[in-house]
């Protein structure tokens, strides 16, 4: 089945042109070719600020134009500062948490450095190490690497860092998330005391500001998204249902309305991917799963054929769709609900893509209403409730919150923090579909506090 994904609304670009942001031709002439016409508020802002030699410190988020934001100055600077290419040695050093991030990466640079003749070589776990190191004995400008990897080579002494002149840090909040802080604690040392270091994290918790503090110089600070911000363009909403009944009501979802042409399917655990995948295939809704345990070669594959639109729907975890750029995306489910906030927002956040609009729906069953909660806390944003499908639960809607189910994580101390909305009390919650819909602050009268609804 071939779905359009074509006819997307332009990326939210400023007035400036490239141009005037003093990017040496050949770049100009690879960002026409590539169809940018206007620099992104990040780019507008980041590139003067790294092309002036500064470290900088980017907010931003995945679908604000970050990489292009750190790829164009940097490959300006090696353009307009040519020198012999050494093996084993790269001059930049772009970190990144996934693998998927980390060819995306790659590719964005394939695109933008075309006319400038520079080599760019991309290396992560998961595949033999055999093509990566032939790459980089042969000398790359630049390299982008997951850590683990890149530790790996670096052991084997594949990989000098002692040439460095910048190093991109990308993603440092999910590299934290993923368990990498200690890989990048073993990497810094190995690079030169002097050197052009650019940070990015879409959130910026104690311990992010911490690293940023070890690894940035006097860093200009450009915050274009404010952290767990929503992007204004998704359409939210949350499904009660009972957790037995998920399958069938995804089915339903995607059966009954095929506006759900290009659909992102989140699930918490890895071998749930697998089963919602197969229930999608077995009810004639072409899908895939991609999750940490599968191949590198299958995720690839699963991912191009979802990118190609040959497949419907793709069941991922949050660590596997990380760095996903595909556009197109119509619509981001939830079939569980992340138990931390700031997931929900990465994840809704794949959706909506470069300027487009999208929708993100959430399935959630009795012991997530705790996530819910948070969520909704987080974001300072109502979630409106759904309650027009054949397996709305009254009983979901109208129970208390339970204590968070045992996921691990779960960031406690969450209880008597209501919805934390300030204004907003009493206001009534539409259900688009009439009926129960769930009000807050009513009845009981009481404020805060998790309350049933
Ligand atoms: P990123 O946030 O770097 O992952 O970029 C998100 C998407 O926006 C990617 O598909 C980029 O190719 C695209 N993009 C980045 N900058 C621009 C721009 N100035 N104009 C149009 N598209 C862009």
């Amino acid at each position: 089945m071939a779905f359009n994904s074509a006819s997307l609304p332009p990326m939210t670009t400023t007035t400036k042109t490239f141009a005037s942001l003093n990017l040496a031709d050949p770049i100009q002439q690879a960002l026409k070719e590539a169809g940018y016409e206007k620099p992104t508020p990040i780019q507008e802002q980041a590139i003067p600020v790294v092309l002036q030699g500064h470290d900088l410190l980017g907010i931003a988020q995945t679908g604000t134009g970050k990489t292009a934001a750190f790829s164009l100055p940097i490959l300006n600077h090696l353009f307009l500062n040519r020198k012999r290419r050494e093996g084993k040695s790269p001059r930049v050093l772009i970190l990144t948490p996934t693998r998927e991030l980390a060819l995306q990466i790659h590719k964005n640079l394939l695109a933008y450095g075309k006319h400038l003749g520079q080599k760019y070589a991309v290396i992560f776990g998961g595949v033999g190490q055999g093509n990566q190191v032939r790459d980089l004995s042969m000398g790359v400008e630049v390299l982008v690497a997951t850590p683990g990897r890149l530790l790996d080579l670096l052991q084997q002494k594949h990989i000098r860092l002692d040439k460095l002149e910048v190093f991109v840090l990308d993603e440092a909040d999910r590299m934290l998330d993923m368990g990498f802080m200690r890989d990048i604690q073993k990497i810094l040392p190995l690079l030169p005391a002097v050197r052009h270091n650019l940070f990015f994290s879409a959130t910026m918790p104690k311990e992010i500001q911490e690293l940023a503090n070890t690894i940035l110089r006097n860093p200009k600070k450009i915050e274009v998204t404010p952290p767990a911000t929503v992007v204004k363009k998704i359409k939210q909403s949350v499904l009660f249902v009972e957790r037995k009944e998920k399958l069938n009501l995804l089915v339903h979802l995607l059966k009954e309305n095929n506006l759900l042409y290009k659909v992102l399917v989140f699930v918490e655990m890895k071998h749930h991917a697998n089963k919602v995948a197969e229930k999608l295939e077995k009810n004639g809704i072409s899908a895939s799963a991609i999750h940490g345990n599968k191949s590198q070669g299958a995720r690839q594959r699963a991912l191009q054929e979802f990118t190609d639109d040959k497949i419907r729907v793709l069941v991922a975890t949050d660590i596997a769709s990380r760095g996903i750029d595909i556009d197109g995306i119509t619509h981001v489910i939830n079939f569980d609900l992340p138990n931390v906030p700031e997931s929900y927002v990465h994840r809704i956040g794949r959706t909506a893509r470069a300027g487009s609009e999208g929708d993100a729906i959430s399935l959630c069953a009795l012991d997530e209403k705790f996530y819910l909660y948070a969520i909704e806390k987080e974001t300072r944003t109502q979630i409106p409730v759904n309650t027009n499908h054949p397996y709305h639960s009254e009983s979901v809607a109208r129970a208390a919150v339970q204590p968070p189910p045992k996921r691990g994580g779960g960031g406690g101390g969450h209880r008597g923090q209501g919805r934390g909305g300030s204004g907003s009390g009493g206001s009534k919650r539409g259900g688009s579909g009439g009926g129960a819909g769930r009000s807050f602050g009513k009845g009981g009268g009481k404020k805060g506090g998790f309350k049933k609804r």
